[in-house]
């Protein structure tokens, strides 16, 4: 499992293709949003700088080595740069509440363009279960 957390996090909302195309989830052990692939910050900051209550609100997305975009939404801090490269695991932001979002998650998900309306199945890809409950990535305790 390669979630964006190390240790304990919740699946808050499943994902359901285009009706929710990614996987909700919420940090126990740690808030830190770690970086699941190695790759180049394609994009890191507002989805609309003129309304924080919008869409991703703060976001990061990575362009992996795969050739996939990952997108970690919602933040309350971001800690990359647009053309930064970032390795596995790095920190890149903290879980947060910006956006469309109601309480404190992560919308994690995976699509193959830098652009909305396509995504990948991110449960298959991070082995992350399409399923609520509560889970750890094997990492035992925070970095
Ligand atoms: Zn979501």
């Amino acid at each position: 499992m390669n979630s964006p957390y190390m240790g304990n996090f919740q699946v808050t909302q499943e994902y359901k293709g285009s009706v929710h195309d990614g996987l909700d989830l919420v940090g126990l052990d740690s808030k830190e949003i770690h970086a699941t692939v190695s790759g180049i910050v394609q994009y890191a900051g507002w989805e609309n700088p003129n309304d924080p209550s919008q869409g991703f609100g703060q976001y990061v997305c990575i362009y992996g080595q795969d050739g996939y975009y990952y997108y970690y939404g919602h933040l309350s801090q971001i800690n990359v740069s647009s053309g930064n490269y970032v390795n596995c695991t790095d920190v890149i932001g903290i879980e947060g509440n910006t956006g469309y979002s109601f309480g404190s998650h992560c919308h994690y998900c995976i699509r193959p363009q830098f652009s909305a309306g396509n995504s990948l199945n991110v449960s298959e890809i991070s082995g992350i279960p399409n399923q609520l409950g509560t889970y750890n990535d094997g990492y035992s305790g925070s970095s």
